[in-house]
């Protein structure tokens, strides 16, 4: 068995689906912006590290040239062989005077001893222990001091040898930590942070600190131990990736409201379509008024036009039919059952006190007519009356062909000369329908008469069972009159007025 789909959920799914693919999309921008924010934050660090790095080599090797320089110069090493400590100490302060960046110049001999007056070279207890501590001068690498704020420094020594190699002693430096707080100054980026450590971890220059979550580049200073770190936040978005995905997000919003609004017009026009289409089918097989269907779309247009034309169809032969079942053939005057329907609106009338007179009609001798001249002359005596009823009767009566030659009509707002008036007309009427024809046809009309009561509710078969016994009267006391019903036992010759019969 076929289970039909559901066209609401195929919608939601489509629509759904329209969605995830957006949201997919968007995610995937996100992560490409991500990533190739990352990495453009990556060399920009890696450009910065880098200049950082060329700068304080560059210092370094600026003082290492500088001793070099001076260890081989023949004097200093004249000096250092035979010179008295008196003079190498003038010699580390005439340098010291020069070179103002430096915090102390010595001489040193073979075991790291200072030559000289170790606090006017301004060469501290700890430079002098650890210059002792290393055994030999050789092994010396910059030796960072920062206990004494104010006096931070490194410490750099260059071997002083004799022409035959033999180590004569060294000249010693200390270079203020102030020269490579400079550089990281002058290199650091905005919003990053630059950092230069010895080998044990403590820091020789620092600028800008980074809290939460950080990316990094390394690069180590040659022959020092030393390692230069640039730091910088992790960026969760660049501005053009927040750009990017505000971009995605408005757009995603953008086909979101056209595709609902799409769909939620669709939807209504199409679910329009069909309940018109279904309220017309169940009409049709209700047999009730069927509503035109105005379809939104062509594609219900064929569907509609052909429902529309059967129910068209339809009530018009609903309408023939129900003209047929309230008309009589032969006259087309409304038959009993047009009389049964309409007879509640003149008894209506006759309770607003309004007169309501019922007369029945029935043709005299008509039987003797059909004998004589055959039923076709019957039915041009039948048609005659009605006529005559037609042209005589207002818009607001009613007269009804019952059966075979009885007829009835209501008369309403007529007193009862009025009526008798009347029924002189329509007998005269017919007497010169009939003479039309040129034959001697002996006949008439006859009436039986009753009003409609007026307290209290008459019925159909009441109302015609008084007009029947008039009628019968006026039968017996010759034909060609209309009689009035009067009740048993009320003085024959005085007429009740109207709706005093009841
Ligand atoms: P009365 O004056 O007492 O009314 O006598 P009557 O001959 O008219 O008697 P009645 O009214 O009983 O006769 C009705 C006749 O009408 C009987 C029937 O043959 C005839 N008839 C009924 N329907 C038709 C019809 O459609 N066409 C014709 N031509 N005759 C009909
Ligand atoms: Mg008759």
């Amino acid at each position: 068995m076929h289970a039909p789909a559901s066209l609401q959920r195929h919608i939601w799914w489509q629509l759904l689906g329209v969605v995830g693919m957006f949201a997919s999309g968007i995610a995937l921008s996100i992560w490409f912006s991500l990533r190739a924010g990352s990495q453009e934050q990556q060399n920009l660090l890696q450009l910065e590290a880098t200049q950082a790095h060329v700068s304080v080599v560059r210092l370094l090797d600026y003082y290492h040239t500088m001793l070099d320089k001076a260890a081989r110069d023949p004097d200093l090493i004249d000096l250092m062989r035979v010179g008295s400590v008196a003079e190498q100490q003038a010699w580390a302060l005439s340098r010291q005077r020069l070179l103002p960046d430096l915090l102390g110049v010595a001489l040193v001999g073979p075991r790291g001893e200072v030559l000289g007056n170790a606090l006017s070279l301004r060469v501290g207890p700890r430079c002098q222990q650890d210059m002792q501590r290393a055994g030999t001068l050789m092994d010396i690498r910059p030796l960072l001091h920062r206990e004494i704020a104010g006096a931070e420094h490194f410490d750099l020594i260059s071997v002083v040898r004799d022409t035959g190699g033999e180590i004569l002693g060294g000249v010693f430096v200390s270079v203020r930590l102030a020269q490579v707080q400079r550089i990281v100054d002058d290199t650091l980026h905005p919003g990053h942070a630059l950092v230069v450590l010895d080998s044990a971890g403590n820091t020789i220059a620092r600028r800008g600190e980074i809290e939460g979550p950080r990316q990094e580049v390394r690069q180590d200073i040659p022959a020092t131990g030393w390692t230069l770190i640039a730091q910088s936040p992790v960026k969760v978005l660049t501005r053009s990736g927040k750009m990017q995905v505000l971009a995605g997000l408005v757009t995603l919003g953008a086909v979101l409201l056209l595709l609902g609004m799409g769909m939620l017009r669709v939807r209504r026009a199409m679910l329009n379509d069909i309940v018109s289409t279904r309220d017309a089918l169940t009409a049709l097989a209700r047999d009730e008024p069927v509503p035109t269907i105005m379809p939104h779309y062509v594609e219900f247009e064929a569907a509609a036009h052909d429902i529309n034309l059967i129910a068209l169809h339809l009530q018009e032969q609903r309408a023939r039919l129900e003209h047929l079942s309230l008309t009589d053939p032969l006259t087309g005057l409304p038959n009993r059952r047009a009389f049964e329907t309409r007879f509640p609106q003149a008894q209506g009338l006759a309770e607003r006190q309004h007169p309501v007179a019922l007369a029945l009609l029935d043709i005299d001798h008509f039987k003797g007519v059909n004998d004589r001249f055959g039923h076709g002359v019957g039915d041009q005596v039948l048609l005659a009356l009605a006529q005559s009823l037609k042209d005589l009767t207002r818009r607001a009566d009613l007269s009804a062909r019952l059966a075979g030659d009885e007829f009835v009509v209501l008369l309403s707002d007529l007193d009862a000369d009025g009526l008798n008036a009347w029924y002189q007309r329509l007998a005269d009427r017919f007497r010169s329908e009939l003479n039309a024809f040129g034959l001697d046809l002996q006949t008439g009309l006859s009436a039986g008469q009753t009003w409609l009561g007026a307290a209290s509710r008459d019925s159909i078969d009441d109302a015609l069972m008084r007009a029947d016994h008039a009628l019968y009267q006026a039968k017996a006391l010759g034909r060609g009159r209309m009689v009035l019903y009067v009740e048993p036992g009320v003085e024959p010759g005085v007429e009740p007025g109207p709706g005093g019969a009841g």
